[in-house]
């Protein structure tokens, strides 16, 4: 199953795929994930993105493009895809229409999410992520149980950097100007 999940910062697209993961054996591509791997590993594409992201503002198209037709074409994708974050731009969209075409894994289904801003405001500025196995927590809506560390592993919870109210703001403002749907 070829499947794209869209929507903006803090619309529930990291639980939505949790939940569609049980039911394909395909793999989670988030190109939000990738890059934030790419800038811990420091590598050239995590050195060029780094400042965009950091800014909230979206990292360049082609960067973009090439890093995710590199990942589709990785033996796991057989079985087709989970694209979380991407296409984000009608660029992207063009680019990622001719790569699926040409590599032979056009998109089946598109699960579009809409949320009011507020709700994301909230979600988004108590999002707590655990930087070792990826748990997710809010600090109201689902804490943790104990203050600051994952259930899961025990590690301590972080907030991402682009967190914030001003950076959320950036973000959906890039977001709506960008948007496809
Ligand atoms: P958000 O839901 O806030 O956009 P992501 O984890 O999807 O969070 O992305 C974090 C950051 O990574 C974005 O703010 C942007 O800088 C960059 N990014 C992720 N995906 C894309 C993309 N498809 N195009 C451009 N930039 C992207």
């Amino acid at each position: 199953m070829n499947i794209l999940i869209m929507g903006p910062a803090g619309a529930g697209k990291g639980t939505m795929s949790d939940l569609i993961l049980r039911e394909f054996d395909i793999p989670h591509i988030s190109t939000g994930d990738m890059l934030r791997e790419n800038v811990r590993n420091n590598t050239e594409l995590g050195q060029q993105a780094q400042q965009y992201m950091n800014a909230g503002k979206l990292v360049p198209d082609e960067l973009i493009n090439a890093m995710v037709e590199q990942r589709l074409l990785e033996p796991d994708c057989q079985k087709g895809y989970l694209l979380d974050g991407f296409p984000r731009t009608l660029v992207q969209a063009q680019a990622f229409e001719e790569m699926a075409d040409r590599i032979g894994k056009p998109v089946e289904s598109v699960l579009a999410l809409e949320v009011s801003f507020d709700t994301l405001v909230d979600r988004i500025t108590g999002r707590r992520i655990c930087p070792k196995c990826g748990a997710i927590y809010h600090v109201r809506n689902k804490p943790s149980k104990a203050e600051g560390i994952c259930d899961e592993c025990g590690s301590e919870l972080q907030q991402r950097k682009d967190d914030t109210v001003e950076q959320l703001k950036v973000r959906m403002e890039e977001y709506d100007d960008h948007r496809l749907l």
